[in-house]
């Protein structure tokens, strides 16, 4: 069996779009794709121009070193969000397929299982926030095409064993697309999944440049997984994913010095992570501080409520994630530099301080 065979088979009969830029590569004149000859203002030799290519060959083959894969086995997207959209819309058929989540977790998975018209298997995690690899198999029925597992998990920031994510993969094989999400990943102690790659067809990791290398505007994610599988992929995605400017900043990020930086600031975040842990743990109104291998901490409050509108009063925002399944009393901080984490501790020592206690000094964090 193929994990081909798990796909959408009106998606690998179609006949894919086929774009200038793959038509032709190489010339000196290009009047093949109606573009404007002359670069426009500011443009700084980087050629827009030009349509970019699909996947750049420099940039694929810099995030497969990275991540150790071989070229053919990833798929460079905006973010990994759009990974997620198009693995949904390659392995759903809509109305009768469906994907498995374990709340609570990641929005997007849902969000695009519900605008393909595919349905969405909960399988909560446990009350401590472990997956349940017994509940995810027995739940899993013949309509579920994808499993989602979110290693460290958002929004509790726990990652799932390697071991628990290979007997996933081994008893799904044939069943389902096995689809671990690895955007917290450079935080953590954990071992990638990718080194299950070459032994199951049916596994794909999705990383992202948008946390540990300073990357969210500039929207680049990966998919790893079978070639087969990248393949299908490409059939669906937009023809030209990545503007020219992001790859740029991408290829800066992934060069010696890019990455001697982006390793520096994921250790000041690690340590950060694990001071702020310790001190919210002895604040007034704290419950409980979640076990984190994230660059954020899910933090259980008295009044999880109030909390959120003090810290918005002194300016600092937060992620309140009520809403989620047993975060009901929870917010989600995300760790950024020692001055921003103090601010937090700082509002929260001291309860009876009210928003104008906090209106002095620069804001720090807001956004425009
Ligand atoms: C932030 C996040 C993503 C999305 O990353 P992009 O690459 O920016 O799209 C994916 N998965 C999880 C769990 C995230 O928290």
């Amino acid at each position: 069996m193929s994990v081909l065979d798990l796909a959408r088979p009106e998606i690998r009969a179609m006949q894919p779009y086929s774009s200038a830029r793959m038509e032709a590569s190489g010339g000196r004149v290009l009047l093949n794709a109606n573009e404007s000859a002359w670069a426009p203002p500011g443009d700084d030799a980087l050629g827009c121009n030009r349509y970019p290519d699909p996947q750049p060959q420099a940039l694929v083959d810099a995030l497969a070193a990275l991540y150790g894969v071989r070229p053919g086995q990833l798929l460079v997207g905006r973010g990994s969000d759009e990974a997620i959209d198009l693995l949904v819309r390659a392995f759903c058929r809509a109305g009768r397929d469906a994907i498995a989540i374990q709340p609570p977790t990641f929005g997007m998975y849902a969000v695009s299982a519900r605008v393909q018209d595919a349905g969405v298997l909960e399988v909560p995690l446990a009350a401590d926030f472990t997956l349940d690899v017994d509940a995810v198999l027995a739940a899993v029925t013949p309509a579920v095409k994808l499993v989602f597992v979110c290693t460290p998990n958002n929004p509790t920031g726990q990652p799932v064993p390697l071991r628990d994510v290979e007997r996933l993969a081994r008893e799904l094989a044939g069943r389902a697309l096995l689809v671990v999400d690895e955007a917290y990943i450079e935080f953590a102690e954990a071992v990638s999944a990718n080194s299950l790659l070459n032994r199951y067809d049916h596994v794909a990791v999705l990383r992202t440049l948008s946390k540990a290398w300073a990357l969210a505007g500039a929207r680049i994610g990966c998919l790893l997984a079978h070639e087969d599988v990248i393949g299908l992929l490409r059939r669906i995605m937009a023809p030209y994913p990545l503007p020219r400017p992001c790859v740029a900043l991408a290829l800066e990020a992934l060069s010696p010095q890019g990455q001697v930086e982006a390793r520096a600031h994921v250790a000041i975040v690690r340590a950060e992570r694990d001071r702020m842990a310790r001190a919210l743990a002895g604040m007034p109104g704290v419950r409980e501080v979640l076990p984190s291998q994230a660059n954020f901490l899910a933090v259980r409050f008295d009044d999880a409520g109030a909390t959120y509108r003090r810290l918005l009063g002194a300016g600092i925002v937060v992620r309140d994630v009520q809403r989620y399944l047993q975060l009901g009393d929870a917010l989600r901080i995300t760790i950024g530099t020692a001055e921003e984490n103090e601010r937090v501790l700082a509002v929260l020592k001291n309860p009876a301080m009210d928003s104008r206690g906090f209106s002095e000094g620069p804001a720090i964090g807001t956004h425009a």
